[in-house]
């Protein structure tokens, strides 16, 4: 079972130092997991983080940090118009998010490996990548995209909820809080989350949908996809997860 460090780096950006914690796996996986919003690949990269190793990198964290920010100072005018993009549902702009990544290079070169979750989402996007990966001597495993129906996805995101204090996420049907509104972990209060309301979820299924097929295609061109059916529970879509990396290793290792 493995942990990684508090990702601090790659929350708040290089200024910050993570301290990676426990055993360092025999094999840093360098995957992206792509899918719509909703999908759950939060809850598999928890998964692949346990039983593999690597660190949780998603750029919607990064979004989502900055727009709790608690240190009093105000977001610089590049984070002011992303922070308002993510509100609305919309994408933020490639060269932000691009930059942002870049910066926090260090992360995707960490020895424990990263699963980058919600970037790279244009083609544009996917070249500035594999920029970064060339340069830091990093290439990617794969790109493993999960797929459901959009009405299972609206149902899973419109009933998420999130702990205002320590982000412990909950769903009102398939994971509910032991006392309603409360988080089991630390009692602070479950809110949902701006962009979880049903306008936004719809624009960010549209934003997803009109940028997602030329990525599949870029990773399918080069080898690297890997499909997953995300439409049954999260122990049972693990399952086809870890078959893919079993697939992976021992494609290595021979
Ligand atoms: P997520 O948690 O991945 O759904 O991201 C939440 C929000 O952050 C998205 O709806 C976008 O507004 C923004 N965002 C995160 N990653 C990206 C990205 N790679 N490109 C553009 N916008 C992004």
């Amino acid at each position: 079972m493995y942990s990684t460090g508090n990702r601090i780096t790659w929350l708040q950006g290089p200024g910050a130092n993570c301290a990676g914690t426990g055993p360092v796996p025999p094999r840093p996986w360098h995957f992206v997991l792509l899918g719509p919003p909703g999908v759950g690949k939060g809850t598999q990269a928890e998964q692949i983080i346990a039983e593999y190793g690597a660190c949780h990198l998603s750029t919607g964290d990064v979004f989502r940090y900055a727009a709790h920010d608690t240190s009093g100072q105000a977001p610089s005018p590049a984070m002011a118009v992303a922070l308002a993009a993510m509100k609305r549902g919309e994408l933020v702009s490639d060269a932000t998010v691009v930059e942002l990544v870049r910066e926090r290079a260090q992360c995707l070169a960490c020895r424990y490996g990263f699963l980058l979750d919600g970037f790279p989402r244009t083609l544009e996007q996917a070249h500035a990548l594999d920029g970064i990966l060339a340069r830091i001597g990093r290439p990617l495993d794969a790109a493993i995209n999960y797929f459901a129906p959009e009405s299972l996805i609206i149902e899973r995101l419109s009933g998420r909820r999130v702990c205002q204090q320590c982000r412990t996420g909950y769903h009102v049907a398939n994971k509910p809080p032991r006392v309603s509104g409360r988080c089991d972990a630390c009692g602070g209060e479950l809110i949902q989350r701006e962009d979880d309301k049903p306008e936004a979820i719809r624009t960010r299924l549209r934003a997803y949908a009109a940028t997602c097929d030329p990525v599949l295609e870029y990773y399918r061109r080069q080898g690297l996809l890997r499909e997953i059916d995300a439409s049954s529970d999260p122990k049972a879509v693990f399952v086809h997860t870890r078959d893919v990396i079993q697939k992976l290793n021992r494609a290595v290792s021979s």
